[in-house]
């Protein structure tokens, strides 16, 4: 009798043990999504850093000064990023004209854990250059040229207007290339998706924008080497030239260009996102 009872109660335990596989089945192809979702890469927080502000006008043309421009075209990027691809949080450094330091924004973008840092700028050659125009995205490394180093040095030396410079930055002198050498170091892990996105941005502003794309460029910028993410820094056009001055102060200029690097931030971001 007993021993029935316990052939019962094993049949009991059989039936529901195979009661228990689909449900076993269920919560394990549930576990296997929920790990799908922890390892998807998502590229969905973005910092937009305009260069300059405040009491650091940056470089100007003839009508206008480089803090406006880098300011105007952050915000139309943020405003078409925030309009087009409603899961992408946008932080701006400044969201007005307010001087930040350049510390500060980088690390405004690794507190934040973005995974993308772009940096908007102008650029400009002495009076006798006024001919050169276009654009020209940078990504940390060793500078090439002595074109690049300008750009960096200028770029850069905002760090003399800090207080306290010397502390923060602990002795590094922006027209040094031994410490840009030695910074780009930093960047390495980031590169590869950078120059990515760097590459795509140069080809918008070619193909789909018309401006004059003077390439994708290397140097030792700053505040690129501070963020630990993918990071760019976009010269979108030189004021020192008159014809491009007046189109980075036209509103349609300033659409088109931020169009441009909306379109390769989405596609950076559906590249990345479809490869995991
Ligand atoms: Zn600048």
């Amino acid at each position: 009798m007993r021993k029935v009872i316990q052939i019962t109660f094993n049949n009991r335990t059989i039936v529901r043990n195979i009661a228990l596989i689909p449900c076993l089945a269920f919560l394990i192809l549930m576990a296997s999504f929920k790990t799908a979702g922890v390892i998807e890469y998502k590229v969905d927080k973005v910092v937009i850093d305009a260069g300059h502000g405040g009491k650091d006008p940056g470089t100007h043309g003839l009508i206008s000064e480089e803090k406006d421009i880098a300011l105007k075209i952050a915000l139309e990027l943020g405003r078409i990023i925030k309009d087009n691809l409603k899961d992408v949080e946008v932080i701006y450094t400044r969201n007005n004209d307010t001087f930040v330091e350049l510390d500060d924004r980088a690390n405004m973008a690794n507190k934040k854990d973005a995974d993308v840092f772009i940096s908007i700028h102008c650029n400009s050659v002495p009076r006798n250059q006024h001919l050169i125009y276009g654009t020209e995205t940078y990504v940390m490394g060793q500078h090439t040229s002595e074109g690049n180093f300008e750009v960096t040095k200028r770029e850069n030396s905002v760090i003399l207007l800090e207080k306290d410079y010397e502390e923060r930055y602990e002795g590094f002198d922006p027209k040094s290339p031994e410490s840009l050498i030695l910074f780009s170091l930093y960047q390495n892990a980031y590169i590869n998706n950078s120059l990515n996105l760097a590459d795509k941005i140069e080809h918008q502003f070619s193909k789909r924008v018309g401006r004059n794309s003077r390439g994708v460029r290397q140097a030792g910028f700053w505040v690129l080497w501070r963020t630990s993410m993918p990071s760019v820094l976009i010269e979108v056009g030189y004021l020192s030239n008159p014809k491009e001055e007046k189109y980075l102060n036209d509103e349609l200029g300033q659409v088109y260009l931020a169009s441009g690097i909306f379109r390769a931030f989405r596609d950076y971001k559906d590249e990345l996102e479809s490869n995991y």
